[in-house]
């Protein structure tokens, strides 16, 4: 595999931002070094600095068609949402009658600068009014018969030209006549930051009362931008002070912002000698993108149509794969593209697609990928080749499947896999030797995943089971074992028809072999009748004897991390969970892991050792310190203050520890270095996926160990609690929580490095 950390970065993300054109950081870098005067002052010096101000703005004019309209130069287009906004509110207040209900309307799809800023003038300036989202269809277009309704009674209505997150744009012609036709008065503002070079603008032929621009998301700098009022449109203006902009926006102008936006104005004046390429070039490049993408992920979905979008953004989604790992496998392969949305809570999902009404995997696993004009094919062609290598990353890694690709360098998986959809998880433990595999509490969303996984690796299922019968999702058990376990009788849970039975600890327990390992099936009712435990053991021979020890304990929702399983469902009894526990305790020992179903705060695993050391009633049971009734009253008090969501996920049992938020030791790569140098034995461990790691890792030495094998790695690692282990990965996020993990269950010198690769490489 071919590393990529030498290769320059494909930069996809072009409606974050861009980066500056060589023209016009020259023309910047001259305005700072020669231009620089204040274009306020009178002198020869400051006079230069003003006509390249009024050139620039005579260039936006013409690009714009503004006419008589004022064009005010801004920080950005967030500055020109609140000066537009400003404006209208303080002008609509003064014509408002007590009688009436007012709103104002957006577009449910609008850039969050638009609903926010309403919400804060509102406030500010004390008028009454709701604010309205005006639904979207399918393709990201507004309802215009929602419009017609609302207009009526609205103060203004903000919408925008071209949708940042997809692309789609908005036919404003038709839009201005349902709005017009409703309310004739209405101030109306359009956000024209995305179609900037990317559509044709005739402001001055239209009745748009304010039209925010800005600078950086066209290959100018950032911290500069622009607004058009209309001529007849009331103004207030944002920001008073020295009177400049004719006294319109007071401030000492960017003069090197101005003159970055002169040359890129100058380039969409003269297409023909500019480095842009016109919409049908635009177009065969996505076009070629969108065939690449669905070469290398067969199944993938585009949530943008392209029939309604401009032809510079793909918003795409690939089945079985969340946004944050698609960003993740770009990044190594240094392709940076952005999630559909910001991360605002534990499961990102894009407000743009949930207003489209797509399903929610698709705005869950939504990638944004966006290119500016200014594109070249050899970039495109480039950006091509390395989306084909990703993705071969990923075969290797089995998480797709590729009849094609060369599989000889795919290694053998050995061990546990943790595999997880949002707080739920379902473990695959792998025996490489005899190739057989079993599955714990397979997921529905992982489907998918673990079929690729079983095929890839010409693996046997020996057995898909469940702990219990889950009340908060539907089990992936039937459909795995009717593909890959037809032939086998089984109860209800999936645990296998036999009659073979070991004594383990003193007890008869039902057993199933999975290559050289047992697993033995432990009934621990309490969170529901029917839940069980299972242990996966490793035969030893102790002076003339066989003993099991056990490696992992999967509990279910028996014990969870930092809390028990609930009690309160109709086939729950707490009393039973008593008993379980005690039973789980006489059965493993106190560092066996323990593999629960859901893992709400990202601890991976536990131990009966770390769990006593934070959960009170727990650590009361296991030493005998408890009643049945106390605990059964201690039970239902947590069960009626039970946090019943995360999510979109209900908790099967309430947090009763805390979470082990240490602080971790932090290196930076500097300090990293150093303590390399002092100390031989301090072991680098690159916690990115098998496909990231492949594609692009240091030649500093490292070993891999993905999150999805922390697990097994610490049982492996147990007897190793002393040693130096320095966690990386590429942010720095995932390689926190990893050696937060490890510190609870008693890695004593666990660090980190700060800021990941990103802020090393
Ligand atoms: N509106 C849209 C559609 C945008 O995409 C952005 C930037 O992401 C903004 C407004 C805010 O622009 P600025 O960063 O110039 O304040």
């Amino acid at each position: 595999m071919k590393n990529t950390t030498e290769l320059t970065q494909i930069y996809l993300d072009a409606n974050a931002t861009t980066p500056v054109l060589p023209e016009a950081a020259a023309a910047a870098l001259s305005a700072m070094e020669n231009l620089f005067g204040n274009p306020s002052s009178s002198h020869i010096t400051g006079l230069k600095a003003k006509n390249l101000m009024e050139q620039t703005r005579l260039r936006a004019q013409t690009l714009l068609g503004s006419g008589n309209g004022k064009l005010i130069f801004t920080s950005g287009a967030t500055e020109g949402i609140q000066t537009s906004i400003l404006s209208a509110l303080i002008a609509a207040k003064s014509g408002m009658s007590a009688a009436k209900n007012y709103s104002v309307l957006y577009g449910a799809t609008e850039h969050k600068a638009v609903p926010e800023s309403l919400k804060h003038w509102l406030n500010v300036l004390d008028i009454k009014a709701k604010v309205t989202a005006i639904p979207v269809d399918r393709f990201g277009l507004l309802d215009h018969d929602f419009i017609a309704l609302h207009a009526p009674n609205a103060l203004m209505i903000c919408t925008m030209a071209v949708n940042n997150e997809t692309g789609v744009y908005q036919d404003l012609s038709a839009l201005e006549k349902t709005i017009r036709r409703a309310n004739s008065d209405i101030f109306w503002m359009v956000d024209c930051v995305q179609a900037l070079g990317k559509t044709e603008l005739d402001l001055k032929s239209t009745t748009i009362d304010y039209a925010p621009f800005s600078g950086h998301k066209l290959y100018a700098p950032k911290g500069i931008g622009f607004v058009y009022i209309r001529d007849s449109a009331p103004f207030t203006p944002f920001i008073a002070g020295g009177g400049q902009e004719s006294g319109l926006r007071s401030g000492t102008e960017n003069l090197p912002g101005m003159a970055a936006l002169n040359v890129i104005f100058e380039m969409l004046l003269n297409k023909e000698s500019s480095p842009f390429s016109n919409t049908v070039q635009l177009t065969h490049y996505r076009q070629q993108i969108a065939t690449t993408l669905t070469e290398c992920f067969g199944d993938v979905v585009f949530n943008n149509s392209f029939e309604h979008s401009v032809a510079t953004t793909i918003n795409f989604a690939v089945p079985g794969f969340s946004s944050k790992e698609i960003m993740d496998l770009f990044d190594a392969a240094n392709i940076r593209v952005s999630s559909g949305s910001a991360c605002s809570s534990k499961v990102t999902r894009s407000f743009v697609l949930d207003a489209m009404g797509l399903p929610a995997w698709q705005s869950e696993a939504a990638i944004r990928m966006s290119f500016g004009p200014a594109i070249t094919q050899a970039e495109v062609d480039s950006a091509c080749a390395r989306i084909k290598t990703a993705s071969q990353a990923l075969t290797q890694s089995c998480m797709i499947l590729d009849d094609s690709s060369d599989i000889s360098d795919r290694s053998d998986l050995d061990g546990l896999v943790q595999l997880r959809s949002g707080a739920s998880c379902t473990w695959v433990f792998v025996d490489s030797f005899s190739k057989q595999a079993l599955i714990v509490d397979p997921l529905p969303e992982l489907q998918q995943r673990l079929e690729t996984l079983l095929e890839c690796q010409k693996l046997t299922l020996v057995a898909a089971i469940d702990t219990h019968g889950h009340a908060d999702h539907i089990s992936g058990r039937e459909a795995l074992a009717t593909r890959f376990l037809a032939e086998q009788e089984s109860d209800a849970l999936g645990w296998p028809m036999t009659e073979a039975h070991i004594k383990h600890l003193g007890q008869q327990l039902q057993a199933i072999s999975i290559g050289s390992k047992r697993l033995l099936r432990l009934p621990t009712p309490g969170h529901t009748s029917d839940s069980i435990s299972l242990l996966l053991c490793s035969e030893l021979s102790a002076s003339n004897h066989i003993v099991e020890q056990t490696q992992y304990a999967f509990c279910g929702d028996t014990i969870l991390m930092g809390s028990l399983g609930r009690t309160n469902f109709d086939s729950s009894s707490s009393q039973a969970l008593f008993n379980s526990l005690k039973l789980i305790r006489d059965s493993i020992s106190n560092n066996t892991l323990i593999c629960a179903s859901h893992d709400y705060n990202n601890e991976f695993t536990t131990s009966l050792n770390a769990e006593v050391s934070r959960n009170e009633l727990l650590k009361a049971v296991i030493n005998n310190q408890i009643s049945v009734d106390v605990f059964q009253q201690h039970k239902a008090h947590l069960d009626t203050h039970l946090n019943d969501e995360v999510g979109t996920e209900i908790m099967c049992g309430a947090i009763i520890g805390n979470c082990d938020r240490s602080n971790i030791k932090e290196y930076d790569a500097i300090s990293l270095a150093v303590a390399m140098k002092q100390d031989e034995n301090v072991c680098i461990i690159d916690i990115r996926e098998p496909h990231e790691y492949a594609l692009n890792h240091s030649t500093q030495s490292s070993q891999n160990v993905p999150l999805t094998r922390l697990v097994q790695f610490i049982q492996e690692h147990q007897n190793q609690k002393h040693k130096q282990w320095v966690l990386v990965c590429r942010s720095g996020s995932r390689s926190m929580i990893a050696a937060q993990a490890m510190h609870r269950l008693g890695f004593e010198q666990v660090s980190h490095l700060k800021g990941g690769y990103a802020l090393s490489s």
